[in-house]
């Protein structure tokens, strides 16, 4: 029997797998980390790698460990000048990456690691039953929901059909199986993924690349505004019933965002034709000749031999099968919108806990972020020290 265990080793549930060894709540050997993926932070390291992600959008005092300047300070012993950038010292990504493997090292989370996919979610008198898809079961007293947002991406209905047309040619930038950039190349979407994937193809085959937008660029330092990291916000939002905090996340997180500084760097790109970017919205797609005709709303037609997809993921949170049993079974309360609705310390029910877009109804808007797996980890220790 585990003392704790949590679904998920992604960003959140590192975070709050290093805060419990690091508070001393436990020791490795009473925890597991179960997840898919052979390693922390899989996920998070091939899709930000793909995409040639330079510098964080976030801060550089958001990170995995406990003390809130413990980046910057390893920052100063291993990073260069250019590992922070502007004023809100945003790390790059290969410091911030590295700061990461230090604080999954000293916590050991290695040895509490099990590659799985949890499946099956049972509560037995005083602890909980997790089986894995392959049929492991491992047992536990605390269990923490940390899946993040699902394992489904999404493609806009026209990008089904160019999957069937030719499925090595097409790929949304988050598969596993990734098509080779063969120009012309459409980089599908308006967000940050978009951005950054369009000036990594740019560079490598300037000219060649076009990004289809149904919207301009919508411009944001970041994800939300930083009044909802503290009580500026946050005060009011915590007084609010789940509808008007449903709203008031829906309304103040800027999705399909990017920062100022990648916005000048596309007009740069753009005012040397490196690339050319189109807002419109597609209608419809044929393939002839080993290429895609892409048929827009205004009647222009595109010639491309490969899509990217920076699409983002379906919205549908609340449907993984094992959420839907366990919620059932345990009869756990949910909003309207079917968000679970969880009491401060982010406990689901008696020893159940959750973090990221399940705890976004107590933590806003920010929950999805990194700040938001700090706040969640400060949260579910603070009972336990
Ligand atoms: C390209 C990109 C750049 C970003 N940049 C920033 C940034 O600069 N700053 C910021 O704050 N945020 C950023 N974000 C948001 C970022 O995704 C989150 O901050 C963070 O990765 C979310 O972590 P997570 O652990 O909730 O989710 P994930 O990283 O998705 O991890 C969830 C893990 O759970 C696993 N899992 C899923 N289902 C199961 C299951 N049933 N059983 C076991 N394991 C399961 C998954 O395989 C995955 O390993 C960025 C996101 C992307 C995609």
């Amino acid at each position: 029997m585990f003392e704790w265990l949590i679904a998920g080793g992604g960003i959140h549930g590192c975070t709050i797998a290093a805060h419990l060894i690091k508070q001393n709540i436990i020791k490795p050997d009473q925890l597991k980390i179960i997840d898919p993926n052979p390693e922390p932070l899989a996920d998070w390291k091939e899709r930000t790698a793909f995409i040639d992600m330079p510098y964080l959008r976030s801060p550089g005092v958001h990170h995995l460990d406990i003390k809130p300047f413990s980046l910057k300070q390893y920052g100063k012993q291993a990073g260069t000048e250019t590992d922070f950038y502007g004023p809100y010292s945003r790390p790059s990504l290969h410091l911030f990456n590295e700061h990461c493997d230090r604080v999954i090292e000293e916590t050991a989370l290695c040895k509490s690691w099990h590659t799985g996919l949890m499946s099956i979610v049972v509560r037995e008198s005083d602890h909980w039953m997790v089986q894995t898809k392959k049929g492991d079961r491992f047992y536990t007293k605390n269990l923490v929901i940390a899946t993040g947002i699902n394992r489904r991406l999404f493609l806009p209905e026209w990008g089904h059909k160019a999957k069937k047309l030719a499925p090595s040619r097409v790929s949304h930038v988050f598969d596993n199986r990734k098509a080779a950039p063969e120009g012309p190349i459409a980089v599908v979407g308006g967000g940050i993924s978009a951005a950054h994937l369009t000036i990594k193809l740019s560079k490598q085959s300037p000219g060649q690349v076009t990004q289809i937008t149904r919207h301009g660029y919508r411009v944001h330092d970041f994800d939300s505004d930083p009044g909802w990291l503290g009580p500026k916000y946050m005060d009011g939002f915590s007084k609010m019933n789940a509808e008007e905090k449903r709203r008031t996340i829906q309304q103040t997180r800027h999705k399909g965002s990017i920062p100022a500084e990648l916005n000048q760097k596309l007009h740069h790109f753009r005012k040397k034709d490196a690339y050319r970017l189109l807002i419109d919205e597609i209608v419809d797609i044929e393939y002839k000749n080993n290429q895609f005709i892409l048929i827009t709303q205004s009647g222009k037609q595109l010639k491309v031999r490969t899509i990217y997809f920076a699409t983002g993921f379906a919205p549908d949170v609340m449907s993984a099968d094992f959420l839907a049993n366990l919620i059932k079974k345990e009869n756990l309360q949910c909003a309207h919108c079917g968000f679970p609705l969880v009491n401060h310390q982010l406990e689901w029910c008696d020893h159940l806990f959750v973090s990221g877009p399940l705890a976004e109804l107590e933590l806003g808007p920010s929950s999805r972020n990194v700040i938001g797996a700090m706040k969640a980890a400060d949260r579910i220790t603070a009972a336990f020290f």
